[in-house]
């Protein structure tokens, strides 16, 4: 993976949502939803952020797209400084940068065929024929596994697997570069699951697609990415080479997470790692380590101090005082 040029850098990032009250309706605090993440995805590479529901990976994404704006931070796509651009300029860029959602149901228009479904994104960004439009949504509804016949349909007409086809067929009919893909498996049957990430791979290597993926579910994760970055309280708290992380965890969140996971060989004796307690909240996050709370290896500088990253192997990186 090494080979491709990094695609999308992501420096400090931070996103806080004002929480007001009083008669006035002023700013009273910050959700600190995220909190100086930095990451960077190479062409081709997916690039998974995991986590507990709430722990500021939907915001992430959602920030990295400027469809939320963010506090502080860089984002370069391409060399591109995103946060510099223009409301036009953003638009256009927008073209090269999409969203595929979890729910496909909630982001498809009910009263649009598919056809139109697919044919929108064109018009708003290409000037073509009627028949070079034609061609294009042809092209990409086959390339989803849907059939000629079903271009005809409303989305209430198909099943979960197909309909979040279509939302994805939405999302690449204009040939982007890139990819946010929230949590776009979570809604749909295990069985239904393998064949929307086998889809989402293979398309990837045919349209040379950078993904960021989503998701709570970590074996989901480790199936699709090639690098992983998990998330707590709205930081990275561990990121590295997929292998790494899941072989060689280092910091105690990932730990806990992981060994709630069964193992493929049951012969294997685990000892799982409970998580006491919820995910405190982002409106009022504790000082020092944000997982101090609920870590069983919390030392009395956790408390105090923000753990710095580091790097104890090449690449795999953590945010823990124990490796101070
Ligand atoms: Fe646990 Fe301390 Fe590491 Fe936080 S910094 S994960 S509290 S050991």
């Amino acid at each position: 993976m090494s080979e491709h040029k990094v695609l999308l850098d992501v420096q400090g990032l931070k996103t806080y949502f004002p929480v007001r009250g009083g008669i006035l309706h002023k700013a009273v605090g910050y959700v600190h939803a995220v909190e100086d993440v930095s990451f960077t995805i190479r062409e081709q590479e997916t690039f998974g952020l995991v986590g507990e529901s709430g722990c500021g990976k939907s915001t992430t994404g959602r920030t990295i797209l400027r469809l939320i704006e963010p506090t502080a931070g860089r984002i370069l796509f391409d060399d591109t400084d995103l946060c510099a651009l223009g409301q036009e300029e953003m638009r256009l860029q927008r073209r090269n940068m999409q969203l595929v959602f979890q729910d496909p149901y909630a982001s498809l228009n009910p009263r649009m065929t598919v056809r139109k479904l697919l044919a929108e994104p064109l018009l708003t960004h290409f000037q073509l024929t009627p028949q070079e439009l034609e061609e294009q949504v042809q092209w990409m509804a086959a390339a989803v596994g849907l059939a000629p016949e079903q271009l005809d349909r409303y989305p209430h007409q198909f099943s979960g697997g197909q309909r979040q086809r279509i939302s994805i067929a939405r999302a690449l009919i204009c040939k982007p570069r890139f990819v946010v893909a929230d949590e776009p498996v979570s809604a749909l049957d295990v069985s239904i699951q393998s064949q929307i990430l086998n889809l989402l791979m293979s398309l990837q290597e045919e349209l040379k697609l950078s993904y960021l993926f989503i998701s709570h579910d970590l074996n989901v994760v480790r199936h699709i990415s090639s690098r992983v970055g998990v998330m707590y309280l709205g930081r990275i708290v561990e990121l590295g080479d997929t292998e790494a992380v899941y072989d060689r965890p280092l910091h105690p969140y990932t730990q806990a997470l992981l060994s709630a996971i069964p193992k493929r060989d049951p012969s294997e004796v685990k000892e799982r790692i409970r998580l006491e307690g919820d995910v405190p909240s982002p409106a009022n996050p504790p000082k020092g380590c944000a997982f101090h709370d609920r870590c069983a290896r919390c030392m009395g500088i956790c408390k105090e101090q923000v753990p710095a990253v580091h790097e104890p192997e090449p690449g795999h990186t953590v945010a823990c005082h124990l490796y101070d």
